[in-house]
């Protein structure tokens, strides 16, 4: 006979064997109860004195919360059980006993701090609602590459050792590399674009992204996982926010129908977007001093604002979600292309999900002179990029695209109050371990 999960397992499926942990113990005079669990729910175990050998019903007093065992028994009907059934065992395995006391409660009953959660992260992750969390990742993970995959576009995957990144260097991780200096990469921006202009003119990537900010914040990890796309031949940055809109209408709807069951345990109810309002910065920051939040002209949206303007746009226009356009260059990359009458702006949006940046992306400048001296406004010397400048120089597209944080969409999914739920091992200032 085969293990079966306890998902499969009926009232009238008579002679099963299940294995998992113990989840909870219950020891009484007369009859002694299991409660067992595995990956696909809890199953009760009992053990009534009379029913059962008394050699099993020995065994039972040395079995520890957390072990795990392998239990071979008769499934009855039991309208009071959590399933609508129990299992009576004829033999039980101990497979692997666990050291008591297990160092975090994973009960429920006394709620861990997230740090200790962390600690014991492998302990943590049993419960039901972390293995529903990890499968709605999973699944928002496949979303993502079926949504690009059924657009054609190419999968890449780019170093992350690299000599520089694009954007200022006050972010990069410093490596030894031999007798060089190197760096964690911070975004693939660099090797998206090289990909575009090496003709793939649509690409993707779902890979590590490393920041040096000692930000303590509950947004914010030093070792994330982006997910970015660039594509050539667009319109303008309109092309690539349609593409998005696309995105997130495909995840939301593959998670609701694909963990129904899961979403349950977040309480939270997902609503796929239709249209996604884009409102440029200028009237976002009319619509927050109407609400007394004053963003001065040339500063970025900051955490209060973008919350504000979460709640402004889902009173408005009833969406969840917000493009912030058109931004001032001050405040983007060298590399953002201006718009032909407004040579302040750029064509580059911010995405906000439920008040909380997502996504930043643009059209970016391809016609090398016109970079080049966008550079120059900024301090940046393009001659000095080699690689990066070359990409303009043999035949390049117009092209686009944006990058996102994986963990932040699933952050802002299942409204966690803590990026670092979203993920399985966080990395931030203080964390390295486990
Ligand atoms: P923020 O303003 O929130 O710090 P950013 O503008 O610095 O973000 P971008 O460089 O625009 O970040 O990165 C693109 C996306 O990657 C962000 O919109 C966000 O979803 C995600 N992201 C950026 N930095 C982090 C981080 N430190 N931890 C987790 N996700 C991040
Ligand atoms: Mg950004």
């Amino acid at each position: 006979m085969e293990r079966k999960y306890i998902s499969e397992i009926k009232s009238d499926s008579g002679k099963v064997i299940v294995g998992g942990w113990v989840s909870e113990l219950r020891i009484f005079g007369g009859i002694k109860f299991i409660v067992l669990r595995d990956r696909t729910g809890l199953a009760q175990i009992v053990l009534p004195k009379k029913e059962v050998s008394k050699e099993l019903f020995d065994l039972v007093d040395s079995f520890s919360k957390e072990s795990v065992i392998l239990v071979h028994g008769l499934v009855k009907k039991a309208e009071q059980a959590m399933n609508g059934f129990e299992i009576v065992p004829e033999k039980i395995e101990l497979i692997s006993k666990a050291e008591a006391p297990i160092p975090l409660d994973i009960s429920g009953k006394i709620e861990s701090d997230l740090s200790s959660r962390l600690d014991w992260r492998f302990l943590d992750l049993r419960t039901l609602k972390n293995n529903a969390l990890f499968k709605i990742r999973s699944k928002t993970f496949k979303a993502v590459i079926d949504y690009f995959d059924s657009l054609d576009f190419t999968a890449i995957q780019t170093p992350k050792i690299t000599s520089a990144g694009v954007e200022s260097g006050a972010e990069l991780f410093e490596i030894k590399y031999f007798d060089k200096k190197a760096f964690l990469s911070q975004s693939p921006q660099i090797y998206k674009q090289m990909m575009v202009a090496a003709g793939f003119e649509k690409v993707y990537e779902i890979g590590p992204i490393f920041r040096a900010e000692k930000s303590h914040t509950t947004r914010h990890l030093t070792e994330f996982t982006g997910v970015d796309f660039e594509m050539g031949f667009i319109k303008d940055e309109s092309t690539v926010m349609d593409i998005i809109e696309g995105m997130l209408k495909h995840i939301i709807s593959s998670i609701k129908k694909e963990c129904e069951k899961e979403l349950k345990l977040f309480e939270v109810e997902l609503i796929v977007p239709t249209k996604i309002p884009r409102i440029p910065i200028q009237e976002i920051r009319k619509m927050l001093k109407e609400k007394g939040k004053i963003i001065p002209e040339n500063d970025d949206l900051d955490a209060e604002a973008e919350e504000l303007l979460g709640k402004i746009v889902k009173e408005k226009f009833n969406s969840e979600f917000v493009f912030a356009t058109n931004y001032p260059f001050t405040k983007r990359p060298f590399y953002h292309m201006k718009p032909e009458n407004d040579s302040n702006g750029t064509r580059s949006f911010d995405l906000i999900w439920n008040g909380v940046e997502i996504a930043t992306g643009a059209q970016r400048e391809h016609r090398y002179e016109i970079l080049k001296a966008q550079g120059k406004e900024k301090g940046v010397n393009l001659d000095e990029m080699k690689d990066y400048a070359a990409i303009f120089k043999y035949g390049c597209p117009p092209h686009g695209g944006v990058g996102f944080g994986l963990d932040r969409i699933v952050q802002r999914m299942l409204k966690l109050e803590n990026i670092k739920e979203a993920l399985l091992l966080p990395r931030d200032p203080e964390r390295l371990n486990p």
